[in-house]
């Protein structure tokens, strides 16, 4: 039985935030150079690329995640969500080649694969008892056009109703598009009408086509990315959004991401979680990159909760980030946790340490932990229910001397 329910535009997102943030705001004295973004935050304001420099520039960190603690409060109280899921590649053969990517291969290489409709399923059904969504993405298949999708998603909406689907980022889309000769809305609805329950955010990187020349270069534009999810919400269907960060962006570059996320998120209000994740350096071949320490992944979460006022969920990407750092960035502004996950391999190949097919009861203990409420939603922020079953111990890490 369902907690408690909610629309996709609201997300379980309490509407009167801004009055319950405004009395927490009192309880604290901040520093004198936050008094300005805490006033603009009391009064419902929206915070400028100014305010997030000086956030980004305050000395003490803690401050900076309180204030993002505190708006994470006054939207969702002690709760904090995570999902069951599972993740499927398609397939690893991409006709791109981004400088960041540890996953992909040409159609040539040993390793590379290509699931049929047949083996996703096979592979649905290992998790489908555990799970209420499957997330797919993959590479951009040379061979594969949206006759393809809308066969794969119709099958397994078939064999698991109850299964939701976000697959899909934006540049499979578009790639979908071209190999089919369709419009970007003609791919979304015939993706929709199959039964596509929503679309990742993956693939945003640094809204900066400069930047994106460098790190991804083919990929959609920073408007296309946009555009994609703007025709995507106006088909009712809700999407994800994404920053990789520590590439070779700079801080202006980050915010004035941000910026153009929330505009687009003012449109529809079908934006429904930011993931903020830093880039991994493993394997990969961007010796460019600068690389974010822990503290910045931390002040990156805690900004993008202070920045994003219209967008309703703040992500801590454990398959990126780990477990530990997931936790305590719960406490920086983070309200969401990615979910059971099962299996994964994109931030694995790039370097990705983090456990692997958890339960509920793992993902409970992870968000008690961290001094909060585990709630487990569905794919779309609609359906809540709390855990309160008592979790098993986590598995010790340290190595114990006998
Ligand atoms: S990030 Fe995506 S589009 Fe880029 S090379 Fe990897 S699989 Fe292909």
């Amino acid at each position: 039985m369902t907690d408690w329910i909610s629309s996709p535009d609201i997300a379980g997102n309490d509407s009167n935030w801004v009055d319950n943030l405004r009395p927490l705001l009192l309880e604290k004295q901040w520093s004198v150079g936050l008094k300005d973004i805490v006033s603009k935050l009391g009064n419902g304001q929206r915070l400028s690329i100014s305010d997030g420099h000086i956030l980004y520039q305050h000395s003490s960190l803690f401050e900076v995640g309180q204030l993002a603690n505190l708006v994470k409060i006054a939207r969702y109280g002690k709760h904090v969500f995570f999902n069951s899921n599972v993740h499927i590649n398609q397939t690893n053969i991409c006709v791109l080649a981004c400088k960041f990517c540890a996953f992909r291969r040409s159609k040539k290489q040993s390793d590379a694969y290509e699931l049929s409709i047949e083996n996703y399923l096979e592979e649905m059904s290992k998790f489908s008892k555990s799970i209420d969504e499957v997330h797919s993405v993959g590479g951009l298949h040379p061979d594969w056009n949206v006759d393809h999708y809308v066969e794969l998603i119709s099958s397994a909406k078939e064999k698991f109703p109850e299964i939701s689907i976000k697959a899909l980022t934006a540049v499979e889309v578009k790639h979908l598009s071209q190999q089919s000769g369709i419009s970007f809305n003609e791919t979304l609805t015939k993706l929709r009408n199959a039964g596509l329950d929503s679309l990742p955010g993956g693939g945003a990187e640094i809204l900066n086509d400069s930047i994106r020349e460098i790190i991804c270069n083919g990929k959609e534009s920073s408007e296309e990315y946009l555009e994609i999810h703007r025709q995507a919400h106006a088909l009712g269907i809700p999407s994800n959004c994404t920053m990789l960060f520590g590439t070779i962006e700079t801080i202006n570059d980050r915010l004035v991401h941000m910026d153009k996320l929330r505009k687009l998120a003012d449109e529809y209000s079908l934006f429904q979680c930011f993931v903020p994740y830093p880039f991994l350096p493993d394997s990969t071949r961007l010796p460019e990159a600068q690389l974010a320490t822990s503290n910045e992944i931390l002040r990156t979460i805690a900004v993008s909760r202070l920045m994003l006022d219209s967008i309703p969920h703040i992500k801590a990407y454990r398959m990126n980030i780990g477990d530990e750092v997931a936790e305590l960035a719960l406490n920086f502004g983070a309200d969401d946790v990615d979910g059971t996950v099962r299996q994964e391999s994109i931030m694995h190949l790039a370097g990705a340490d983090s456990s692997l097919n958890y339960d509920i009861y793992h993902m409970a203990k992870l968000v008690t932990d961290a001094g909060f409420v585990p709630v487990k939603r569905n794919t779309i922020y609609t359906e809540f229910n709390i855990v309160n079953i008592e979790p098993p111990k986590r598995v010790r890490r340290l190595k114990v001397i006998t």
